[in-house]
């Protein structure tokens, strides 16, 4: 079995195998975006990498690997708008804006349930993302954050995308909450993501470390296929070595195996092609503690900021910084990479004018990251896209899974759980 890409779907898809695998890994060191870079006692991850576990096998794999190695973290995360912060989900928590903006949400969400206004679309299932949240939580929530916000997060106008991507992560509110949430009275326990949990020690890569420990077989770094033969099933890999294979797992991006495994019909071709994502550019940022608010990340829906996010993982577990500094990651979507210096500047103005911090002196050091392909694009034709590509390379015994491999919107539990499903129907 050949398994492409040691990130958690990787890790999990050689584990549940148990062995017979080659794990091949792209890049010099296994994790993906699970991996922390280490520079001067700041410990960063590819932006917030918070672990929030709903199945119990995961759970309890989590706590095998790692025994006694786990903080419970009870979630702080805010959305700055109008000059204030006001706690996450937005939707719930309206106390403290500006009364006429609360007022506009309150009674949007009422017209939107009970109105006339909303009557048409209470009628029909919503189209598309647009339609979702005006139905659901009306023109106020959706003009003061829903629409600006997803629009610079997914790079394309909320009636471009479609509702299935949302799942758990839109919370919907009853209308109880809501005007509790606008008169200071409800509480942040909220949402998908209420507490998480994080390694005591290190960043998230130690977890990765603990998987990686109980493999029967180490991945091979630094290595990657330069093509892929499915008639023979045969991989060349980049150090010149052919792999017979019986059937391979693929977590790269979907759509490089298109490119990668010969011989694609013109129809999965153009589906490949049509397969988008946002790219997120992100800043990591070392700073003297100025105090500020300890929030472990903040929205930032207003077209005044350039980025969609700005989060303090050392806010969250100090030992992620020295005593003395915090750590930030300022966070930037876009179709294409953001040059660093606009990255960079967008980054200080961030952190400037939500207080972070005093003066640019206070920054101790800043490097820009980026992530290719960080979200996929849930628009009118990826299903039917991701479908046709999926297809295909299934016919050839190549099954894919993770984040990039399936091509969506998920998190490092799913890219375990993707990955040990994968094996497990190989193994069948
Ligand atoms: C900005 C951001 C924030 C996130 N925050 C959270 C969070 O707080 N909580 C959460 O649960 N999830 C979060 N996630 C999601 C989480 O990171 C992913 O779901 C998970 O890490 C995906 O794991 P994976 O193995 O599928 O993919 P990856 O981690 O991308 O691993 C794929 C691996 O394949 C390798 N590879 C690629 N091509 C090849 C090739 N041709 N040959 C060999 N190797 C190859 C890559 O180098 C990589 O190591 C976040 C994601 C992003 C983008």
């Amino acid at each position: 079995m050949l398994v492409l890409g040691a990130g958690l779907a990787g890790i999990s898809a050689a584990l549940a195998l148990g062995g017979g695998y080659r794990l091949v890994e792209r890049e010099s060191r296994p994790g993906g975006l699970c991996r922390t870079d280490v520079r001067d006692g700041f410990a960063f991850d590819a932006t917030g990498h918070w672990l929030h576990l709903r199945d119990p096998d995961t759970r309890a794999l989590a706590h095998e690997v790692l025994p006694g190695g786990w903080l419970t973290v009870q979630r702080r995360a805010a959305i700055r708008s109008h000059g204030v912060f006001t706690g996450y989900p937005y939707q719930v928590n309206t106390y403290g804006l500006p009364p006429a903006v609360a007022a506009e949400n309150v009674l949007g969400f009422v017209a939107a349930q009970l109105g006339e206004a909303g009557a048409e679309l209470r009628q029909r299932v919503p189209r598309n993302f647009e339609e979702y949240v005006l139905r659901h939580l009306g023109e106020g929530f959706a003009r003061n954050f829903m629409f600006p916000y997803n629009e610079k997060l997914w790079t394309v106008p909320p009636a471009e995308l479609t509702i299935e991507w949302m799942g758990r992560f839109v919370p919907r509110p009853t209308l109880e909450q809501v005007v509790r949430g606008a008169l200071g009275l409800e509480g942040d326990a909220e949402g998908y993501n209420a507490t998480f949990l994080y390694p005591r020690e290190g960043g998230i890569e130690t977890f990765v470390r603990a998987l990686v420990a109980r493999l029967p077989r180490t991945p091979e770094c630094g290595v990657h296929p330069v093509s892929i033969d499915p008639i023979r099933k045969v991989a060349r890999l980049s150090t010149g070595e052919e792999v017979r294979y019986r059937a391979v797992i693929s977590t790269a991006p979907l759509p490089d195996m298109v490119d990668l495994v010969g011989g694609a019909p013109a129809a999965v071709r153009e589906a490949s092609r049509l397969l988008r994502a946002a790219t997120v550019t992100y800043v990591n940022v070392a700073a003297r503690d100025v105090g500020a608010p300890s929030w472990h990340w903040t929205y930032l829906p207003e077209p005044g900021f350039r980025a969609y996010r700005v989060g303090s993982a050392s806010a969250a577990v100090s030992s992620l910084a020295p005593p003395g500094f915090r750590s930030f990651y300022v966070e930037l979507s876009g179709r294409q990479p953001v040059p660093p210096a606009e990255a960079g500047r967008a980054a200080l103005d961030a952190l400037l004018s939500l207080g972070m911090i005093e003066s640019p002196e206070d920054v101790k050091f800043a490097e820009v990251r980026t992530i290719p392909q960080a979200y996929v694009i849930h628009d009118f034709v990826y299903g039917s896209a991701r479908a046709a590509v999926r297809e295909w390379l299934g016919e050839r015994d190549i099954l894919v899974a993770g984040r990039s491999g399936s091509w969506e919107y998920s998190s490092m539990e799913d890219a375990l759980l993707g990955g040990r499903q994968a094996a497990r129907l190989l193994k069948r």
